[in-house]
């Protein structure tokens, strides 16, 4: 292997790896796994349906889809 192709290939490996985690950050975000359960970060609005989600602003949620909002429930 010449010295051009090894720092080819490195450049390669890096922008792989930095690809990967910034998708890893996107999904994870909204999803929490716990061993074989997965639990939704966030709530998802109820006029739009599953797959959309509600954006948390502290004391209540709102959809940034039809702009629903609903407040948090008291929790200990
Ligand atoms: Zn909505």
């Amino acid at each position: 292997m010449s010295e051009e192709e090894k720092v080819t290939e490195e450049q390669k490996e890096k922008e792989k790896g930095e690809k990967k985690k910034k998708e890893e950050k996107g999904v994870f975000k909204l999803y929490k796994i716990e061993g074989d359960k997965i639990t939704r970060l966030r709530p998802t609005c109820e006029r739009c349906g599953p797959g959309y989600f509600m954006a948390d602003h502290g004391d209540r949620y709102s959809c940034g889809h039809c702009g629903f909002t609903r407040y948090k429930q008291a929790e200990k």
